[in-house]
C-alpha cells in the first residue's frame, strides 16, 4: 500500500517539531547569532530581531580601526557611500528594486514624514491622504501631522482586521483628490499581506501615489517593488533584519520619479555636491535627494550584516520558513489554544499571512507578561492581542511547540 496516499497531516506534537527542525534547511543560521540562553523562547524577532555575533565583531573593528585609528579619513574610505551601498544590496536581497532607488537614512518615523511630503508635493492640486484605521500608530500620527500643516484631509480606511485592506476598499477610497495612499504591505497585528500590485493599480488609476511601509515584510517575505509598480516606500532595519535597535530605516523611490519628488528637510549630505558649500540648496537627482543628515555609521554597519544574511540565507527560503513556522504554530493553537478562550487574529492562508501569527485573548495582558516572567517573550498588542513573532532565520520549531505549551499551561 503506498503510504503517502491519503495520509493525513501528522498533528502537532514536539515529535514532529524535532522532526522539522532537523529537515529544516536554513537551522544553522540560528548559529551565526547570539542565542546562548537555552531557555528562552524568544517570539519578538519581528520587534527588535536577534544579535548576529557577525555585527559584534564588525563593530569592534568599527569602532577600533574606523574610527579610532582612521577618524575622519574613514569617509573617503567607504563611509560616506555606505547609505547607498546597503541600500543598493537591501534592494536586490529582499525588495525587488533595482539598483540607485534605495537609500538607508533616518527613522522610519522620519522616512514617512519625507515621503508622504515629497508624495504631496509630486500631486499638486490633490489635498487628501488615504491610510488604514488600524495602521502601526507612527504612520497615522506622521500623516495626521502632515495633513494639519498642509491643510489636507485624511481619509481612513476601516478595514477587516484579519485580512486587511483590500484593492476594493482602496478603490472606495481614492478619487481626483487622493495624492498619496499610504499602507504596511505587512500588517503588525493581523500579519495579513496587502496586494501590493493591486493596490497599486487602483491607486494610480486614480492619479494618487502609493507609500509602503515594508517594516514587517522586509526580511520576511519577498517584497516586488518594482514589478508591482510601486511608489514609494520605506521600513524599519531592526525587526526581521537583524539591523540593530534604532538601526536606521531604509526608502524607495521609484527612479522615474526621483528627480520631480522633493523631501522637506533640506540638508548639506542630500545636496548635488554637499563638499562646494554652496549659497542655496539644490538636491541630488538620485535618491542620495532623500537623505538629510550624516549617515548613522554604527547602525548602518548593523543594517549591513543583517542584508549579508538575508543574502546567505536567501529570501525564498525564508519565505518558505516563515510560512512552515506559522503553519506549525497554528496547528499548535488548533490543537492546545482553541479549546481554552483563545481565537486566531491572522489569516490561515499562509501565502496571505507573514511570518507571525496573532492569537485572541480576554486575558491577553495578564498571559503576556508571565510568559515573559518564564522566558517566553512574545509582544502584547492591546487591547487583546498576543503576537506571536517566528523570524525564520532564529526560531526552531521546537521554540514554537516549547513557546506555546507554557501558554497553553498558563491557560488551563
Ligand atoms: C515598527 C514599526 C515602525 C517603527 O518606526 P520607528 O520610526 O522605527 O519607531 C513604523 N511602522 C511600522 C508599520 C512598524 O511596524
Amino acid at each position: 500500500m503506498d503510504q503517502t496516499q491519503d495520509a493525513a497531516p501528522p498533528r502537532a506534537s514536539r515529535d514532529l517539531a524535532v522532526e522539522l527542525d532537523a529537515k529544516d534547511p536554513l537551522a544553522s543560521f540560528r548559529d551565526r547569532f547570539v542565542a546562548d540562553d537555552p531557555a528562552l523562547v524568544y517570539f519578538d524577532g519581528n520587534s527588535l530581531g536577534r544579535l548576529p555575533s557577525a555585527t559584534q565583531e564588525r563593530l569592534a573593528t568599527v569602532v577600533a580601526r574606523e574610527w579610532g585609528q582612521r577618524l575622519i579619513r574613514s569617509w573617503d574610505e567607504g563611509w560616506m557611500s555606505l547609505p547607498v551601498r546597503v541600500g543598493d544590496r537591501l534592494g536586490r536581497v529582499a525588495l525587488g528594486a533595482d539598483a540607485g532607488q534605495v537609500v538607508v537614512a533616518d527613522s522610519t518615523t522620519v522616512c514617512l514624514y519625507k515621503l508622504v511630503n515629497a508624495a504631496l508635493d509630486a500631486r499638486p492640486g490633490r489635498d487628501e491622504i488615504v491610510v488604514e484605521a488600524n495602521d502601526f500608530p507612527t504612520d497615522r500620527y506622521v500623516v495626521d501631522g502632515v495633513a494639519a500643516r498642509h491643510g489636507c484631509t485624511v481619509r481612513q480606511v476601516v478595514a477587516d482586521p484579519i485580512t486587511g485592506p483590500t484593492p476594493d476598499d482602496i478603490a472606495a477610497a481614492v478619487g481626483s483628490r487622493t495624492a498619496v495612499v499610504l499602507l504596511s504591505h505587512v500588517s503588525y497585528r493581523s500579519s495579513a499581506i496587502a496586494d501590493m500590485a493591486a493596490i497599486n493599480d487602483v491607486a494610480h488609476r486614480a492619479g494618487a501615489l502609493t507609500l509602503w511601509d515594508l517594516s514587517h515584510s522586509v526580511g520576511s517575505i519577498p517584497v516586488a517593488l518594482d514589478a508591482a509598480g510601486s511608489d514609494l516606500a520605506t521600513g524599519c532595519s531592526y525587526k526581521y533584519l537583524n539591523g540593530g535597535p534604532g538601526a536606521p530605516a531604509f526608502l524607495y523611490v521609484r527612479r522615474d520619479l526621483q528627480t520631480t519628488v522633493r523631501q522637506p528637510i533640506w540638508g548639506w549630505i542630500g545636496h548635488r555636491d554637499p563638499f562646494a558649500m554652496g549659497p542655496r540648496y539644490a538636491p541630488a537627482q538620485d535618491i542620495r535627494g532623500m537623505v538629510s543628515g550624516t549617515p548613522p555609521i554604527l547602525g548602518l554597519t548593523g543594517v549591513d550584516i543583517g542584508v549579508g544574511l538575508l543574502e546567505d540565507a536567501g529570501i525564498a527560503a525564508i519565505r518558505t520558513k516563515g510560512m512552515a513556522l506559522t503553519d506549525f504554530a497554528i496547528d499548535c493553537y488548533d490543537a492546545g489554544l482553541a479549546p481554552l478562550g483563545f481565537e486566531l487574529a491572522s489569516p490561515r492562508d499562509a501565502t496571505v499571512r507573514g511570518a507571525h501569527i496573532s492569537l485572541r485573548h480576554a486575558d491577553a495582558r495578564r498571559l503576556s507578561a508571565e510568559l515573559i516572567d518564564r522566558e517566553v517573550i512574545p509582544d502584547f498588542r492591546t487591547p487583546d492581542l498576543i503576537r506571536i513573532g517566528l523570524s525564520p532565520l532564529t526560531t526552531r520549531f521546537t521554540d514554537v511547540w516549547d513557546g506555546l505549551e507554557v501558554l497553553r499551561g498558563l491557560a488551563t
